[in-house]
């Protein structure tokens, strides 16, 4: 058990965690972790992470191509 927050990257990996900012030691990223989690963009050392803006990046990608087509289809019937 650590008594720190883990914080992630969008993407779900582990950024660090918060008792490595206090200089102490994390008990491990694969223990409970008392603090819970938190998201990496919301750490206040932790502005522009690299891997964060790619994995936005990638969702942007991904996103455009959901179309709702079932609405579509009712629309037709009715
Ligand atoms: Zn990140
Ligand atoms: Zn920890």
């Amino acid at each position: 058990m650590c008594d720190g927050c883990l914080v992630l990257h969008r993407d779900g990996a582990v950024a660090f965690c918060s008792e490595e900012l206090d200089g102490r030691r994390c008990a491990g990223y694969d223990h409970p972790h008392l603090g819970g989690y938190m998201s990496c963009r919301v750490a206040p050392r932790a502005v522009r992470c690299r891997r964060c803006e790619h994995a936005m990046q990638f969702r942007l990608m991904i996103a455009p191509g959901f179309v709702p087509e079932p609405v579509l289809e009712a629309v037709a019937v009715n």
